[in-house]
Parts: structure tokens; C-alpha cells; sequence
């Protein structure tokens, strides 16, 4: 069951820290795919929510237009802690009504999702000046995913949804990641994936404290025989299996002449830093008091 509320901001608009992005718009806080190894749950500490990571959904409404002054060609972010595409943006539209503004102000828009639904917006993004849609794959097995990323989209739909931004001449790209030691198989992704989208990244999963338990506890229900393989990694610190497979995929993007790129161990854009004026919910906005919160 998720809590979802409205809430008040006084601006959409958060101040990049990710390089050769100007801005980030997280239009909800929280996340309903409720991804086992969510790298966003610091979020919690911007709310009043007890509920855990997942369970509680902010929907934020704000009156203040998006404005071409600050944000004509500017590239913008949707979004860095959150899913744009997240099931109840079905009902809410807050990211259409973003990107419609978005469009007025001419922005260079890159979405960032796990959702089919984005393909719902492809009227908007085909106006958008230099935008294109990442889609972001930890594994093309539908049986994990279910497991790991339990309210994302199927494998099959986000490779339909691929293919519709393809035919509309929207840029589309894959991250690969965050890639799972002994679970995630990235040359399915790419195989599955390579005919519909332009660009591969791949990052490995960075164990962070957040979810560091319940990760564990999952790999010793799901995937005991990998154990040993995490504690080399996690614990012992030794990375020969990340240098490993980031071999095989500089050789197999030589052999296939895909545009790929590793950020094993590097700073990538997508290694989220919370941005520094990310302060989601501003006390006291007149007119625009919270509603109830709805139980779904
Ligand atoms: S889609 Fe992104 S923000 Fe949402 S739960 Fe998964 S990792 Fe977190």
C-alpha cells in the first residue's frame, strides 16, 4: 500500500551537481518501483514520512511556471531521485505538465526511466530541442527484475516503448546498471536492446549502507552460491571481477561497434549526488495546503 500526498513547492527547478546538466526535476518525492537497491532513500530525510522507501509517494504541485529565461537550451534532468514515470503519474501528469513546459522554454530535456508510460509523452519530446530518453536496465531477466525492481515495467514493454521512441526519431540510450555480481547479465541486455537504442553505459553496483542489509538478506535467500562473491567484492574490496567484465564489454562494443562506455569505479552521470538546493517540500507556501494523503 503507498501513501500518496500532495504537497506545495515553490519550484520544480534543482541546481545540478551532475556534469553537463544545468538543472534536475524530480517531480515526485519517493518511488513506487521500490528498487531493492534504490540509491534515492536519503530522500526520506527531506520528508516527514515514516513509511519505509517505497511506501510513500509525494506528489509535488507548484504554481510557478518554468520560465525561457533561465531555461532556453539549459540541459535539464528528469530525474535523479525519482521515476518521471512512476504508475501514479498516470493519474497525477505532473511530468507531462513539466514537459510542457518545458517545450515553451525550448530546454535540452534527458529523461531518465524504468517506464513504459514515458512513450505516452512522445507528442511533448518530439518538441523538445535535443532531448533523448535513457532507459535503465540492472537486468533483462524478468524473473529477477520482478524480485529486485517490483514496480518498474516489464522487460518487454520498456523494449516496446524503445522501439515507439525509436520510429519517433527520439535518441534513446541504455544504462546499464546498476550491474549485480553474479545476477545481472549485460550482454542480454545489450542483445535484447542493441537494435532500438544508440548508446550503452554500464555501471556496477555501488554497495551503499542504505540498503546494504537488505540487499545481503536477498542474495542469501535468492542467490546464496553468490555469498562468496559479495564478501570479495563488498568486504574484501578486491575488483577483479569488475576489471574482468569491464573487458569483455570494451571487446565485444570493438567487435559490434557500439557506442559503449564503462564507469566501473568512475564518477558517471548517473552516480547521483542529492543536489545541493534539492529541498523538495518548502514549509509554509500560501494557497496550496497539502491535501489528504490517499491510501491506494
Ligand atoms: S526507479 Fe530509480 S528512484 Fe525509483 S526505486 Fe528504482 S532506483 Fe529508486
Amino acid at each position: 500500500m503507498i501513501r500518496v500526498t500532495t504537497v506545495p513547492v515553490k519550484t520544480y527547478l534543482a541546481k545540478s551537481k551532475i556534469p553537463g546538466t544545468h538543472y534536475v526535476i524530480n517531480p515526485y518525492v519517493g518511488c513506487p518501483h521500490k528498487c531493492l537497491y534504490c540509491y534515492a532513500e536519503f530522500m526520506r530525510k527531506f520528508s516527514a514520512h515514516q513509511e519505509p522507501w517505497g511506501d510513500f509517494l509525494d506528489v509535488k504541485l507548484c504554481s510557478t511556471p518554468l520560465h525561457p529565461s533561465q531555461l532556453f537550451h539549459q540541459h535539464v534532468m528528469l530525474s535523479s531521485v525519482t521515476d518521471p514515470y512512476n504508475p501514479f503519474e498516470k493519474k497525477y501528469e505532473i511530468t507531462r505538465n513539466i514537459l510542457k513546459q518545458l517545450v515553451h522554454c525550448q530546454a535540452y530535456v534527458s529523461v531518465l526511466t524504468k517506464s513504459a508510460l514515458v512513450v505516452r509523452d512522445i507528442d511533448l519530446l518530439k518538441k523538445l530541442p535535443n532531448c533523448n530518453v535513457t532507459f535503465s536496465f540492472s537486468t533483462a531477466d524478468e524473473k529477477v527484475r520482478e524480485l529486485i525492481e517490483p514496480g518498474t515495467s516489464s522487460t518487454e514493454e520498456k523494449i516496446n516503448a524503445l522501439k515507439e521512441l525509436q520510429q519517433s526519431c527520439i535518441p534513446t540510450a541504455i544504462m546499464a546498471a546498476p550491474l549485480l555480481p553474479g545476477i545481472s547479465d549485460w550482454k542480454e541486455i545489450v542483445e535484447r536492446t542493441a537494435s532500438h537504442v544508440g548508446s550503452f553505459l554500464f555501471d556496477s553496483l555501488n554497495m551503499r549502507a542504505t540498503f546494504q542489509r537488505k540487499l545481503m538478506d536477498f542474495i542469501d535467500v535468492h542467490f546464496p552460491h553468490l555469498l562468496p562473491l559479495y564478501n570479495e567484492i563488498y568486504l574484501q574490496g578486491k575488483r577483479t571481477y569488475w576489471y574482468k567484465m569491464q573487458e569483455e564489454i570494451e571487446t565485444y562494443a570493438k567487435e559490434h561497434n557500439l557506442d559503449m562506455e564503462v564507469f566501473f569505479g568512475k564518477e558517471s552521470a548517473f552516480s547521483f549526488a542529492p543536489a545541493e538546493s534539492e529541498n523538495p517540500i518548502p514549509p509554509n507556501v500560501p494557497d496550496m495546503g497539502p491535501t489528504q494523503p490517499q491510501l491506494f
